[in-house]
C-alpha cells in the first residue's frame, strides 16, 4: 500500500510528490494526460510542440520556493536565463522589464514620468522583498484564524513587518492614486495587467501586498525552460518510482484504514490521497457527502474566476538573436468574448531543438478570458467566436509587432475554457487559481479537507498561481503533513 496517492501531475502534484518521495514516503502519481504539468505542460500537435500556457519560469535564486526546492531536492533544470523577462507594448510605448531594479525603474520613468514614481516603486520593491524574506516563517497555514504560534512568528519579524504594515492592506489603486501625480489610463493599465497575470485581479481589486508581488515578478530571475515547460515537472518527478501517465483516476473509495483508487490502470491502495484537482470539482471522485459539501461551498464562495483563450502556431524563424521571449501587448479595447485587453506572446528559443524545429519557432499566445462566453453554445457559434478572437488577436499582433506580418504561420490552433476543461479537467475550464483579490484575502481555501487523509494541492488552495504560488502551496501542504520538513 502506498503512503500517498497523488491525483494529477500539474505543478502541484509533481512538486508535492517529489518532496514526499524525498522525505521517504512511498508515493504513486497519476496523470491522465500523456504529458506532465497540466496548464504548465507542453503538448505535441501534428509534429510540433507547444507550451500549453505557462511559459515563464521564475525564481531559481534567492528566497523563492523553487530556489529552496532546487537546493533541498538537488534538482537541475534545463534553463536559459532571460532578461528582460518581458517586453510590454502600450500604444506607441515599449517598456522592457529588466531584472535590475534601477534599469527597470528607468524604463518605467521614461514611459510614465511621475515625480513620485520613486516613492511608489520603493514601497512596491520593499514590500515584495520583505514578503519573500519572511514568508516561510508563517508556514504552515491550515486555518484562517491567527494562532498563538503565528503571533509569535510575527513578533520574530516585527522589524520587517512594521516597514510594510502601513500600506500592505491598502487597496493598490487607491495607494497608487494617493502616491502618484499622473496615474493616467495607460499607466494604470500597465500596473493592472501585471496584477491580473499574477494574482488574477485588477489593480483596484488587490491590496498593496499582493500587487507588490505581481509588479516585481519581472525583477525576479526569469528563465526559459528548454524542451518545453513540462520538462520542469519531469525534473521534479525524476526520482519517483511510480508515475502512471495516461492514467485517469475515476473514483476514490474510503475503507476503514485505506483509500482505494479506481483508475484506468487498475486499482491502487493508499493511506492518504492528495488531489491536484480544483477545489470546486474534486467531489466528482468521491461519494462522501462531506467532500461534496466542501466543494459546493467553495463554488458558492469563490464565484470570480478567469478562463484563458490561447493560440498556438509555428512561424518561420526570421527573428534575430535578440528577439525577446515574452511580449505583452496592452490594448485600448477588449478582445471580443474575453473581457480582457491584453495579449501575451511567447516564442520558443532558437536553441530549443524540440520546440524550434525545421527552421520554425513555436508560439503560444494567451489572454485572460471570460468563461461564460464559451459555454452552452451550438457548434457553429462556438467556431465563429473562436475565429473572431483569432482574427482579432492576429490583427493586433501585426499592428504592434510588425515582423509577424511578413512571416508564414503554420498549424494555427486555438483553445478556450472548454479546451482547458477537456484536457486538464479543471472546473468550468477556469485557470490561474482563485483570484487573490481583497474580497477573498482572508477566506482563501486551505489544503486540508473535512475528510482525514484527503488533501488538495494546486492553485485553488494556496494564494498565488504559477510556479511560485503553486510550489509554495505544495511546501505548505508537506509541512502540514510532516512537521519535520523545514525549508
Ligand atoms: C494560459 C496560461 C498561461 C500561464 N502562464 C504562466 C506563466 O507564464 N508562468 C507561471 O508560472 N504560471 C503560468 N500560468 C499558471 C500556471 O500554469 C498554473 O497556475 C499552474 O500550472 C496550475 O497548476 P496546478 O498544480 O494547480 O494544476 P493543473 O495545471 O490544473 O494540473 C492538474 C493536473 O491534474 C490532472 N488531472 C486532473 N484530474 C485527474 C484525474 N482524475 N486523474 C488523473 N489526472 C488528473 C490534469 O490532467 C492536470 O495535468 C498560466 C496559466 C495559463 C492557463
Amino acid at each position: 500500500m502506498f503512503d500517498f496517492a497523488v491525483v494529477g501531475a500539474g505543478i502541484g502534484g509533481s512538486v508535492v510528490s517529489s518532496i514526499l518521495n524525498h522525505l521517504g514516503y512511498n508515493v504513486v502519481l497519476f496523470e491522465k494526460l500523456d504529458y506532465l504539468c497540466g496548464c504548465a505542460g507542453t503538448f505535441k500537435r501534428k509534429g510540433y510542440y507547444f507550451n500549453v500556457g505557462a511559459a515563464t519560469f521564475v525564481g531559481l535564486d534567492g528566497n523563492l520556493p523553487l530556489a529552496k526546492l532546487k537546493h533541498i531536492l538537488n534538482l537541475d533544470f534545463p534553463v536559459v536565463k532571460i532578461d528582460p523577462s518581458l517586453k510590454i507594448y502600450i500604444k506607441n510605448k515599449i517598456i522592457n522589464r529588466y531584472q535590475d531594479k534601477d534599469m527597470a525603474f528607468e524604463e518605467i520613468q521614461k514611459a510614465f514620468y511621475d515625480k513620485n514614481n520613486k516613492k511608489f516603486w520603493n514601497t512596491i520593491y520593499t514590500t515584495s522583498d520583505i514578503i519573500w524574506q519572511t514568508l516561510y516563517d508563517f508556514l504552515p497555514q491550515d486555518s484562517h484564524l491567527p494562532s498563538m504560534k503565528l503571533i509569535l512568528k510575527a513578533f520574530k519579524n516585527i522589524d520587517k513587518i512594521v516597514k510594510i504594515a502601513p500600506n500592505f492592506f491598502k487597496n493598490a489603486k487607491t495607494y497608487a492614486l494617493q502616491t502618484l501625480y499622473n496615474l493616467d489610463k495607460d499607466y494604470e493599465r500597465f500596473l493592472s495587467y501585471h496584477t491580473l497575470i499574477t494574482a488574477q485581479g485588477f489593480l483596484d481589486e488587490v491590496n498593496v501586498g499582493v500587487a507588490s508581488l505581481g509588479l516585481t515578478y519581472p525583477n525576479l530571475d526569469n528563465y526559459y525552460v528548454l524542451g518545453g515547460m513540462d520538462k520542469a515537472c519531469e525534473v521534479f518527478v525524476k526520482n519517483l518510482k511510480h508515475v502512471f501517465r495516461k492514467t485517469l483516476v475515476k473514483k476514490i473509495k474510503h475503507y476503514e484504514d485505506k483509500f482505494i483508487l479506481e483508475t484506468t490502470a487498475g486499482e491502487f491502495e493508499a493511506k492518504n490521497v492528495i488531489l491536484n484537482k480544483t477545489i470546486f470539482d474534486m467531489f466528482e471522485l468521491f461519494d462522501d457527502p462531506y467532500i461534496k459539501e466542501f466543494s459546493f461551498k467553495s463554488q458558492k464562495t469563490f464565484t470570480k474566476k478567469w478562463g484563458a483563450f490561447t493560440m498556438y502556431f509555428m512561424v518561420d524563424d526570421v527573428f534575430d538573436e535578440g528577439f525577446e521571449y515574452h511580449h505583452f501587448i496592452l490594448l485600448d479595447e477588449e478582445i471580443p468574448f474575453t473581457k480582457s485587453k491584453s495579449i501575451f506572446l511567447s516564442i520558443s528559443a532558437k536553441e530549443d531543438t524540440l520546440l524550434s524545429t525545421e527552421g520554425k519557432r513555436s508560439i503560444t499566445i494567451s489572454t485572460h478570458s471570460d468563461i461564460d462566453s464559451w459555454f452552452d453554445l451550438d457548434k457553429e457559434e462556438y467556431k465563429r467566436r473562436k475565429k473572431v478572437v483569432e482574427e482579432f488577436i492576429l490583427k493586433k499582433l501585426y499592428e504592434y509587432i510588425p515582423i509577424f506580418k511578413d512571416v508564414k504561420l503554420y498549424n494555427v490552433e486555438s483553445g478556450t475554457p472548454l479546451t482547458f476543461r477537456r484536457y486538464t479537467s479543471r472546473y468550468m475550464g477556469a485557470v490561474g487559481g482563485i483570484p487573490v483579490i481583497s474580497e477573498y484575502f482572508f477566506k482563501y481555501p486551505r489544503p486540508i479537507t473535512p475528510k482525514k487523509g484527503i488533501y488538495v494541492v494546486g492553485d485553488t488552495v494556496f494564494p498565488g498561481q504559477g510556479w511560485p504560488g503553486v510550489s509554495l502551496g505544495a511546501i505548505n501542504l508537506v509541512q502540514l503533513i510532516d512537521r519535520g520538513f523545514k525549508i
